[in-house]
């Protein structure tokens, strides 16, 4: 059998081969894919938009793409809105925005599709996709066995979910349901370089529009466009300290951006200590960190995954050398 090329299937566009490669246009495809599957190693791909293949994969690629948003429910309120897997997550977003549903506006432009958004609870700007979680459905290959997750099953948290954890790897998201706002006072305004940027147009009451156009310029600013340079977004999570740990890290650095989380714990800046470290915007090799964001490893053209993971753990190590924390990839490290 050939091998096929995955790198037109990830943002990273490294270059690594799998034996196997199948699309899921519909979800009772699911069982008979599973059933050839057999014993087989395989991995779940969606856009491929937060994964890093350091190797090639010994297996089977099984790409969602399900496609599909709907409508489902609509009152004055609210509205339940579905869509399949495969749907791309921006896609999305603007069909929010076309019938004039908020909640989604925050999370504008980010790469990728609405299945894989629950994994790591997808966030940016102040909104993370558990704001408007409904419920999901999805196949669990332990049991073969269509099952449905609230809000509450998928136990959410930052960059995290049951599916990250319990269910890595034994269960294929096939359709999500999202509860979309009428209300325009539900917007969420309050995060720094969104709400500096609004005050800078001069618009103190922004549509769901304006705040979609108004993430969108911030972005396109601070991130790098993956069709021109490969990358996977964030590379690492911003850690979550206990709080003494972090009341002792901030006595030595006090300028270190930091943020109450809900459990107790606080969570740090990973791009400060980053950059504090010397990595921003430095070139090694074929691959670097981001000139405008810390947190943004890239590669420049023709990178392997192993030099990007190679350059992610020489910055792990210099983090922890220098601030005692460990830094922790949000980017699946496929190995
Ligand atoms: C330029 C750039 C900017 C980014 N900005 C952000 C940001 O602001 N906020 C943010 O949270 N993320 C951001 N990301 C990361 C990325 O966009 C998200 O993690 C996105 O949800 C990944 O979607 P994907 O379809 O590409 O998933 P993939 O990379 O294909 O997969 C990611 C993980 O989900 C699993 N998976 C995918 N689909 C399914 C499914 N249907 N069922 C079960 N498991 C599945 C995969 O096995 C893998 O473990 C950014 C990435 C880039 C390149």
């Amino acid at each position: 059998m050939d091998p096929i090329s995955l790198k037109p299937f990830n943002s990273f566009h490294v270059e690594a081969y799998t034996s196997r490669l199948v699309h899921v246009h519909h979800e009772e495809e699911l069982p008979g894919v599973l059933t050839a599957i057999a014993d087989d190693p395989y991995l779940i791909l969606g856009g491929g938009s937060n994964m890093l293949f350091v190797n090639n994969f010994p297996g089977w690629i099984v790409r969602m793409a399900i496609p599909g948003i709907q409508i489902e429910e609509d009152n004055e309120d609210f509205a339940i809105v579905s869509a399949g897997a495969g749907v791309v997550w921006h896609d999305l977003v603007q069909f929010a925005l076309q019938h004039d549903l908020g909640g989604l506006e925050n999370l504008s432009l980010i790469p990728g599709t609405v299945g894989a958004a629950p994994i790591q609870n997808i966030g940016a700007y102040g909104v993370e996709v558990a704001d408007v979680f409904h419920r999901l459905r999805g196949y669990d290959c332990r049991d073969r066995q269509f099952h449905f997750f609230d809000k509450e099953g998928c136990h959410f948290g930052y960059r995290d979910s049951i599916f990250k954890r319990k269910l890595r790897t034994d269960f294929f998201i096939t359709k999500v349901w999202f509860k979309l706002s009428k209300a325009p006072h539900a917007l969420k305004l309050n995060y720094g370089s969104l709400n500096e940027a609004l005050a800078k147009e001069g618009i103190t009451h922004p549509t769901i529009r304006q705040v979609s156009e108004m993430v969108g310029k911030v972005r396109v600013s601070k991130l790098p466009d993956p069709s021109q340079i490969g990358n996977a977004g964030s590379f690492f999570k911003n850690p979550e300290l206990p709080r003494e740990a972090a009341v002792e890290l901030l006595a030595h650095h006090p300028n270190l951006p930091n943020w109450p989380m809900p459990s107790g714990q606080i969570k740090v800046s990973a791009a400060w200590m980053i950059e504090q470290a010397g990595w921003k915007g430095k070139v090694v090799g074929n691959t670097g960190t981001y000139q405008h964001h810390a947190l943004v490893l890239v590669n420049h053209g023709n990178a392997t995954g192993n030099e990007i993971w190679e350059h992610a753990q020489r910055i792990i190590g210099s983090v922890e050398h220098q601030f005692g924390v460990r830094l922790e990839p949000e980017v699946n490290v496929i190995r």
